[in-house]
């Protein structure tokens, strides 16, 4: 099933193997248990706005812009757009919902598994939509001794966020840039990433980067294989239990 997986990725870069250098995790959803926030506060908003929106809908547009994410759903349910103050009014009233929620917890499993993946000389890198000023500081709180600045692309650092590939192929940029002698950027088959909703595995496909989902919140397996995903855990603890048997897969398949 794993080496499946590799196989069919291989095929579809022309390579032979792969040599993975980094593992660039999504944040929300991945690292931190934070959507189930992220969801109610959407879903309360939309309510108070006039529009349907529930909870499930929120992980469907994960990784998209607020705006981007309001003009959907009014286009559906007005057939026209939402005009610059209404986006920002919805965001704001958002915004301060969020803000009322208790802070997300770090993910079960998701310490163990990045302190295996640097263990065995993989560099994780963060690729997040997230513009939260203060984001370095509570990773290395939740996190102590995994991250560093130079190795994050946050929502300051892209024009266009996920689906597109540009956050993760900054991502594969800054791995280069810290880890070859001569700055150049990561191929794709150097990494690997690390996702849990359907636009960010889309970004990570685009990016030509072996793709793994982990299922963490209430979408059918389905959707994410669907969006692209070349591998599916059901949680961060399954993908930190089944590492090291993956990590050995991705170092030893030879394409055929
Ligand atoms: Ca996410």
């Amino acid at each position: 099933m794993i080496k499946t997986a590799i196989q069919k990725y291989l095929q579809t870069t022309g390579q032979k193997r792969m040599d993975v250098r980094t593992a660039m995790f999504d944040m929300d959803g991945v690292l931190y248990d934070s959507m189930r926030n992220h969801a109610s506060c959407w879903h309360r908003t939309m309510e108070h706005f006039g529009f349907t929106f529930p909870e499930w809908e929120a992980y469907m547009h994960e990784g998209r812009t607020g705006a981007g994410t309001i003009n959907i759903v009014s286009m559906r349910e007005r057939g026209h757009l939402a005009t610059d103050e209404e986006c920002e009014a919805m965001y704001h009233y958002k915004s301060k919902l969020f803000e009322q929620c208790p802070e997300a917890k770090p993910m079960p499993g998701a310490y163990e598994l990045l302190k295996k993946v640097k263990g065995v000389g993989v560099t994780p890198v963060i690729v997040t939509g997230s513009g939260q000023k203060v984001l370095l500081q509570r990773l290395q709180r939740s996190f102590p001794g995994i991250f560093r600045q130079e190795l994050m692309v946050t929502a300051y650092d892209v024009k266009k966020g996920k689906p597109d590939a540009e956050p993760y192929l900054m991502g594969l940029e800054k791995g280069g840039r810290f880890l070859n002698a001569d700055g150049g950027r990561l191929q794709p088959w150097q990494s690997v990433v690390i996702e849990n909703a359907p636009l960010g595995v889309q970004a990570g496909v685009a990016a030509g980067v072996f793709t793994i989902a982990v299922n963490t919140g209430p979408l059918p397996d389905e959707v994410l294989y669907q969006a692209g995903a070349n591998i599916l855990y059901p949680s961060m603890q399954a993908l930190a239990d089944g590492w090291e048997e993956l990590l050995d897969s991705l170092k030893s398949v030879v394409s055929d």
